[in-house]
C-alpha cells in the first residue's frame, strides 16, 4: 500500500491525505460547531432582532441593538458555505453550484455537519482534505472568538447613562470597549464613570442573548469571563439540583442549553456569599 504523509502535520497517513490525529481533531471541531459554536453564533447573529420586536414592555433598554450582528451574520454564512462546499466535494445530494461553479450541497449547516461526521474517512481521502481541514480550523477559531472573546478590547456593553439620554427621540447607544482586566472605564460620549461588571450584566440582559449551549465546565468559564465571579461547574450543578435553573435544559450527555438569566442568578448568589462583590 502506498504510504502518504499528512497534509497538515507531515506524519504517516496511510492511504489518506490526513493522519488519524488530524482527522480526529477535524471531527472534534465539526462536533463543536454543531453543538456549541454555530448555535451560539446564531443567537448572536439572529435572535436579538426578533427578541427586540417582541419585548416592548422592557422599554427602550431592550432596544439596545448590539453592534456585533453584521459580523456574526457574515461569519455564520461563511461557515455554512464552507460546510456546503465540503459536502459538495463528497457528492452529498441535493447538489447545486455556487457562482464559481463549485458543487455545493443544498442543506443547512446542521444537517451537513451531522452527515460529514459520519464520513470522516472519506473526507480524509479527498485530494483537498488538507485545504478543507485548514479552512475549518480557521473558521472554527473565528467562531470561538466571536462567541467568547473579542480580542484585547472586547465589547462590554452599551453605556447605561447614554441609554437614558434621548437624542432625537432615540436612546443614545454608545458601545463600551475595555480590556479584559479592566474594572472601570469612562464613557467616551458622556464621560460617565462606569462599573464594567454592571454594564456587562445589563448588556447581557438587554441584548437578548438568552441561551448559550455549553458543557458545564465551559458554562462556568463563561460566567467567570463575563461577570468576574469565580463560579465552578460544581456550583452550577448544585444550583441546578436545587431547582434554581428552570429554563436550562440538557441537550445530550455533555451539553446543556443554559439560560443566561439562570447563569447570572447563580453568579449573583455566589458573589453575595463571597462578600458582595458583583
Ligand atoms: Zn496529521
Ligand atoms: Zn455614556
Amino acid at each position: 500500500m502506498e504510504q502518504r504523509t499528512c497534509a497538515a502535520c507531515g506524519k504517516a497517513a496511510g492511504d489518506a491525505n490526513l493522519c488519524k490525529e488530524c482527522v480526529k481533531d477535524w471531527a472534534k471541531r465539526l462536533a463543536w460547531l454543531l453543538k456549541a459554536g454555530m448555535p451560539a453564533l446564531q443567537q448572536i447573529a439572529y435572535k436579538q432582532a426578533t427578541t427586540r420586536e417582541r419585548s416592548p414592555r422592557h422599554g427602550n433598554r431592550a432596544y439596545a441593538a448590539p453592534p456585533v450582528n453584521e459580523a456574526a451574520q457574515a461569519l455564520y454564512s461563511a461557515v455554512e458555505t464552507h460546510l456546503q462546499l465540503t459536502g459538495g466535494m463528497l457528492g452529498v445530494k441535493p447538489i447545486g453550484h455556487d457562482r464559481y461553479d463549485r458543487p455545493r450541497t443544498l442543506m443547512q449547516w446542521a444537517d451537513i455537519t451531522r452527515l460529514l461526521l459520519h464520513h470522516m474517512p472519506d473526507l480524509a481521502r479527498l485530494d483537498t482534505a488538507g485545504d478543507l481541514y485548514a479552512d475549518l480550523i480557521r473558521l472554527s477559531e473565528k467562531v470561538e472568538t466571536a462567541t467568547t472573546h473579542a480580542g484585547e478590547r472586547r465589547l462590554v456593553g452599551v453605556c447605561p447613562n447614554c441609554l437614558n439620554t434621548k437624542g432625537d427621540d432615540e436612546p443614545i447607544r454608545t458601545p463600551i470597549y475595555a480590556a479584559r482586566s479592566a474594572r472601570y472605564t469612562v464613557c467616551p460620549e458622556c464621560g460617565a464613570w462606569l462599573d464594567l461588571k454592571r454594564v456587562r450584566l445589563e448588556y447581557l440582559r438587554s441584548a437578548g442573548l438568552m441561551h448559550i449551549t455549553r458543557t458545564q465546565a465551559d458554562a462556568a468559564r463563561w460566567v467567570r469571563e463575563n461577570t468576574g465571579v469565580s463560579v465552578t461547574g460544581k456550583d452550577l450543578a448544585n444550583w441546578r439540583s436545587r431547582g434554581k435553573m428552570p429554563s436550562t435544559r440538557r441537550i445530550d450527555r455533555h451539553y446543556w442549553e443554559w439560560n443566561i438569566m439562570d447563569l447570572l442568578a447563580c453568579a449573583q448568589d455566589r458573589a453575595e456569599r463571597d462578600g458582595g462583590d458583583v
